[in-house]
């Protein structure tokens, strides 16, 4: 993969399919919305808002949908970042949610378990799974065309 000559100050432009304007992202934004193992569904268009699905927005310069773009980086990097992120983060977070949860609130019923599981399991996924393997592995996914 090429590398580019991207920063997160100018950032980069996608287009929106069905308006056909342009949106500047940068900074941050631009940041998340490379990362492919940070959750984003959407974005916005600077148009006609949103946010509206990633695959209705494409890069400017490649023509490639956002959706397909975030696939791909995926297959750029080792498989075990896919599996971290997918599988090994959030069941860490299922395991010490169902731990932590009845712990804390001194009760450990089934929905109790249950309920801590499923929030240890969105944190990890959401959250904190992304920020480990972002400490571990950094990587400039926005550098990547
Ligand atoms: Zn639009």
């Amino acid at each position: 993969m090429a590398k580019s000559p991207y920063s997160l100050k100018v950032g980069r432009v996608y287009i929106h399919k069905k308006c056909k304007q342009g949106t500047q992202v940068n900074g941050e934004h631009f940041e998340g919305l490379c990362n492919p193992f940070i959750l984003c569904l959407g974005t916005v268009c600077a148009s006609c808002g949103g946010p509206r699905a990633l695959k209705t927005f494409y890069w400017e310069d490649t023509k490639e949908p956002l959706d397909a773009y975030r696939r791909r980086l995926r297959t750029k990097v080792p498989p075990i970042y896919t599996w971290w992120w997918l599988w090994i983060s959030p069941l860490i977070g299922l395991i010490a949610g169902s731990v932590i949860g009845p712990l804390l609130l001194k009760k450990s019923t089934l929905p109790v378990v249950a309920g801590s599981a499923a929030v240890g399991t969105l944190i990890m996924f959401l959250i904190v799974g992304p920020k480990i393997l972002m400490l571990i592995a950094p990587k400039k996914y926005y550098k990547l065309r």
